[in-house]
This record gives structure tokens, C-alpha cells and sequence, in this order.
């Protein structure tokens, strides 16, 4: 039903203003203020934003040359290049629906007509806006990279570049990644400069506010921005945090008080196994720590909605249904979307893939699931949306043969695997022998490299 639903808005409505519009490219957007790149979704590769433009239009943090360029050609009924995700799924079948619709269906017709006859080069304030200040992380998970996490950098700058991973064609663990962060160290930078500038005017105009990071509770500016949602009281914007819920008890408690000034609040936290295990792949984990912190929110915060984001690696899977098992027991204490949970599974670098894992330990891991899936499918406390995406899991440990395009065939990337938690445990003071149960030692130790 809702299918037909987005056919026919595609159809009678976002079509009818041109073949190929997109409203994200007006207001929507992505932001890493830290770096200076700036991207209308996730699909088209990200871009500089110019350091002159926003030093006379703040709003160029979002308002790029680039950006312009691509809603003329929206217009006009042509396809930007950098949005061939969307382009590609179209041509499958005149059925297909792409990310463009779903940017688009909050929309009216009148709205959107109304951005195709704005002059392309007009400034446009955001509704939809994500956002991270810096990349100062307390964590420094596994199947992260320098580019996210101020805590990678260390062991980076500490130990030099992990060696031999010779299927990481992107060299995720060589280098500090210091171009992502030009001004590393700094207390601000020209963009989160840019931000605050546009920010009086910007608030006005959004919906969605999503700050990520780094971990945004050790930013001042995460902080900064809490306040003027105290001052302002009745900011009309629905504000999501994604946050590790590792940090400091006082930075706790302190969002647990500033939670009560945010009319709609949602925290995303990330976790995909239990335990020690858990804690092994999450460098800076504290399990039982982050345990107390979600029921802290749940119970003392004033949060919507808590949902936790599962990054599927090889290693998470075998303790992951207990972690489901945690999911269920919060369910039933504080309702079905707390939490909600999501698993997106992991594809760079291709050896944290879990298609890493021997054919034994797949079919181990995918009769853990059904198991947990069987017992659990007539649930209420699992909604149709986290159904859907264990099955999506299941069925990619059963059918998936290649993590990427062109990616390493299994018995090379486990070697990388191996190769890389040698020297993981050696930096972070951590032993993948005590740590996992006996099929997964056993297969690793048998890894020769
Ligand atoms: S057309 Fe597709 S790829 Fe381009 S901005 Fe919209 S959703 Fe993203």
C-alpha cells in the first residue's frame, strides 16, 4: 500500500516538477564542519566547501557552487552526474523507487514547484540538516578509522601505520587521515565559525537536527548548541544525537538535565555484540557502563526515542542475540521504540566484512539468528522495520559472495583479519584468545599469515 503510495507521489507529483528532481538538494544536508565537506545525502560522494564563499554567505556551508550547479540541472530535467545512485535504480525499472522520492514525500507540490521556480542560485535554508562540530572521540572501535576518531589518531601517531593489509586498497589504518581535519587542535575553524553566523537564521527554517561526530558530548560546540535550545524554549526543530553513551558520568548527567529543555529529543548509540566481546570490538567500551547510561536516559532523560545502531562485522556476530536478548528485556520495560535497533552491515575495509568469516562460522552464525529469529518472531516488541533488517542480515551470511565491488576473495581477507588483530591487541592491550569462544580462536589461530 505504501509502495503504490511513493509510485504515485512519483508519478503525479515529484515527476510532474521535473524527471529528475531531488528536494534534498535544497534542504537537505550533511555537514562536517571539521573538515569542510559538505553533501546533500550519503550516495554522492562528498565536496569542499569554498573557505572565500562562506567568509560573505555563511550559509555556503551548505549553499556550494556545487550544489547550485546540480539543482539547475534538476530544473532543467537533467540528471547531476553526482547522483547516479539514484539514476541507476531508476533505469532497473520504471517501478523503482529511489532515495529521491523518500527526500521527497514530505514535500507538497506546491513546495516543490515553488523550489523549481527559485533561481538556482539563491541561498536556501535547510529543513533536514546533519551535522558533526569535530571528530574528538573518546573511542576508538575497530571497524573505525582516523577520519572519525581523535582516539584512532593516537595509536596512529603512537605506533605508525598498521601493516600487510593488503586487500585495504583505501588505506583506512596508515595514516592519521590529517587532511580530514585541517584545523586538528584548534578551538574553532572558519566552517563551525560559518555555522554559528548562519545559525539565527537557520533555526528558523529546520525540522531535523542530527549532530554527530567524533562523539559530540566532548565538543564545545555540542554543548553550545544545547544552550541555545535552553534559551530559545520553544525551538520548533526534532534534535537527534548519535553518541557512544561512553563519556564522562558528569557529561551524562549534564545531557540527562539538558535533555528537559529539547522538546523532541532522540538518542542513536551504537553497540552489535555483549560483553567483553563487545567491549573488544568497541575500543573505549565499558559495557556495563553504557548498559547503566541507556537506562539512565530511559528513565531520568526526557528522550522520544532510543535507537541503537548495529554495524555488522565478523566478530560481532557471536554474541549478538544476546545483545538482542538485552534489546528485548528494554523493550519490555520501556515500550517498543525503546529501543529500536537498525544493522548495517559492514563493507570497508573488506576485511571487517563479515563474508571474512569461513563458511563454518557463516552457517554457525546464520543458525544462531534463525534460532533467535523462530523464538522470537511472534514478539510485538519487534517492529516489521528491525524484522526486515535481521532477515536482510541473514540473507546476506547465506547468499553474499563479494563485500564490494571486486573485493578479495574470503581466504585473503582473513588473513588481513588476522593480520590486523595481532596488531590491534598488541596497541590496545587487548587478546581476541581470551576474549572469544572457542570456534573463533580455533579459526583465527589457524590463519597462517
Ligand atoms: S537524487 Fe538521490 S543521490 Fe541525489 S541528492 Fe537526491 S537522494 Fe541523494
Amino acid at each position: 500500500m505504501s509502495r503504490q503510495r511513493n509510485i504515485q507521489f512519483k508519478n503525479e507529483v515529484l515527476d510532474k516538477v521535473s524527471p529528475t528532481f531531488c528536494a534534498a538538494k535544497w534542504l537537505d544536508s550533511t555537514i562536517w564542519l571539521y573538515s569542510g565537506l559538505t553533501v546533500s545525502c550519503h550516495h554522492p560522494p562528498s565536496h569542499k566547501i569554498d573557505l572565500n564563499e562562506i567568509s560573505e554567505n555563511p550559509s555556503a556551508i551548505h549553499n556550494t557552487k556545487e550544489k547550485k550547479q546540480a539543482r539547475l540541472e534538476m530544473q532543467q530535467g537533467k540528471r547531476p552526474t553526482e547522483c547516479e545512485y539514484c539514476w541507476k535504480i531508476e533505469d532497473l525499472s520504471h517501478e523503482n523507487i529511489s532515495d529521491r522520492v523518500f527526500k521527497s514525500l514530505s514535500y507538497d507540490a506546491n513546495e516543490l514547484q515553488q523550489l523549481k521556480e527559485t533561481h538556482f542560485e539563491k541561498n536556501i535554508n535547510l529543513k533536514t540538516l546533519e551535522i558533526a562540530f569535530d571528530r574528538t572521540c573518546n573511542f576508538a572501535c575497530s571497524y573505525c578509522n582516523p577520519s572519525y576518531s581523535t582516539r584512532w589518531v593516537k595509536d596512529i601517531n603512537e605506533n605508525g601505520p598498521y601493516n600487510d593489509l593488503n586487500t585495504d586498497q583505501r588505506g583506512h589504518y596508515v595514516s592519521t587521515h590529517a587532511a580530514s581535519d585541517p584545523y586538528y587542535g584548534q578551538e574553532t575553524n572558519p566552517y563551525v565559525e560559518a555555522f554559528w553566523k548562519w545559525w539565527p537564521s537557520l533555526k528558523e527554517s529546520l525540522k531535523q537536527l542530527r549532530i554527530t561526530g567524533g562523539e559530540p558530548m566532548m565538543s564545545p560546540h555540542f554543548w553550545r548548541l544545547l544552550e541555545t535550545f535552553k534559551s530559545d524554549g520553544n525551538l520548533n526543530i526534532n534534535l537527534a544525537v548519535n553518541s557512544n553513551l561512553g563519556g564522562r558520568d558528569e557529561l551524562i548527567e549534564r545531557f540527562v538535565k539538558e535533555s528537559h529543555h529539547i522538546r523532541h529529543l532522540e538518542v542513536f548509540t551504537s553497540n552489535e555484540a555483549y560483553g567483553l566481546q563487545a567491549e573488544y570490538i568497541r575500543d573505549g567500551l565499558d559495557f556495563e557502563k553504557w548498559k547503566l547510561n541507556v537506562e539512565k536516559l530511559l528513565t531520568k532523560g526526557n528522550v522520544k526515542r532510543l535507537h541503537v545502531m548495529m554495524t555488522i562485522n565478523g566478530l560481532c556476530l557471536f554474541s549478538m542475540t544476546q545483545l538482542l536478548d538485552q534489546f528485548l528485556e528494554w523493550k519490555k520495560r520501556f515500550g517498543c521504540e525503546n529501543p529500536t535497533f537498525s544493522l548495517n552491515i559492514v563493507r570497508w575495509p573488506t576485511f571487517q566484512s563479515p563474508l571474512a568469516l569461513p563458511p563454518h562460522l557463516r552457517l554457525e552464525t546464520v543458525s544462531r539468528l534463525k534460532n533467535w529469529f523462530e523464538k522470537n518472531k511472534q514478539s510485538d516488541l519487534i517492529i516489521d522495520y528491525e524484522f526486515d533488517q535481521l532477515k536482510r542480515v541473514i540473507d546476506y551470511l547465506e547468499r553474499a559472495t563479494e563485500a564490494t565491488d571486486g573485493a578479495a576473495p574470503q581466504p585473503k581477507l582473513e588473513k588481513d583479519l588476522k593480520r590486523f588483530l595481532v596488531q590491534y591487541d598488541k596497541r590496545r592491550n587487548k587478546q581476541y584468545k581470551t576474549t572469544f569462544e572457542s570456534i573463533v580462536v580455533d579459526w583465527l589461530e589457524s590463519i597462517e599469515v
